[in-house]
């Protein structure tokens, strides 16, 4: 069985191992290659299938490192031809920002204790460009039922209403009573820049419609709500 392809997670966690340990200058034996390639294997990115032979074995993960040799341009020689697009791509994020690349990998590293594996192979998941664990932990987060009804009781308290900040979208006036109380919360920081164990805050959230929300979470980088709210005025 062919191994599924690389999430952003893991490339972010590559391209993080490939400063810190060029591919140019070791081999697949290096101790952080086949420190990486264990973690790899323990996050809970896709369902635990054991008829992955080779799943992000050294070699793999060695290999993974040399494709991201042919955008460097500190490396000379040619580099691996073959790669994907997301390897492209998360090399132009991140690349020039070697402290964020850090601290978005650590982050991957600690979510995976508060993200549950999934079950099934998941693919097309609208995903932050921090990668599919974060972007689940962020939900996990802000569909917290015990937060998220504060958060409207605060709001409703305030205003007398839940309008999506975004686009003003209220579902009460829109629906009737049955549209009473409806609306998403959404957590406005990136979650790699909470410290470990931060608990969120209400000022964090800001109430939305399940359209715009659908829609920040499409965009990357992340729209702020003002952005989305810009472009809806436009
Ligand atoms: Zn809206
Ligand atoms: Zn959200």
């Amino acid at each position: 069985m062919k191994n599924p392809k690389w999430t952003r997670d893991e490339l972010i966690l590559a391209l993080d191992l490939y400063f810190r340990c060029p591919p140019s200058k070791t081999n697949k034996n290096n101790k952080e290659i086949v420190a990486l390639s264990d973690l790899l294997n323990s996050l809970p990115i896709h369902p635990q299938k054991f008829e992955y032979e080779k799943f992000r074995n050294p070699n793999g993960v060695y290999m993974k490192l040399c494709n991201f040799l042919r955008f460097d341009p500190n490396y000379s020689g040619v580099g691996l031809k073959a790669g994907g697009k997301l390897e492209e791509e998360i090399w132009y994020e991140f690349s020039g920002d070697i402290e964020k690349l850090r601290k978005v990998s650590q982050a991957i590293i600690n979510s995976s204790s508060e993200v549950p594996r999934p079950t099934e192979y998941e693919e097309d998941e609208d995903e932050f460009e921090e990668g599919r664990l974060l972007t689940k932990l962020h939900k996990i987060r802000e569909r917290s039922p015990a937060i998220s009804r504060k958060k409207k009781t605060e709001v409703l308290r305030k205003t007398g209403k839940l309008e999506c900040e975004a686009c003003g979208f209220d579902f009460h006036k829109f629906y009737g009573d049955i549209g009473l109380g409806v609306a998403e919360c959404h957590h406005t920081k990136p979650i790699s820049e909470l410290k470990k164990g931060e608990k969120t805050k209400l000022s964090d959230l800001s109430i939305l419609c399940a359209n715009c929300h659908r829609i920040i979470h499409k965009s990357k980088p992340m729209f702020s709500v003002e952005q989305l709210k810009k472009r809806i005025k436009r």
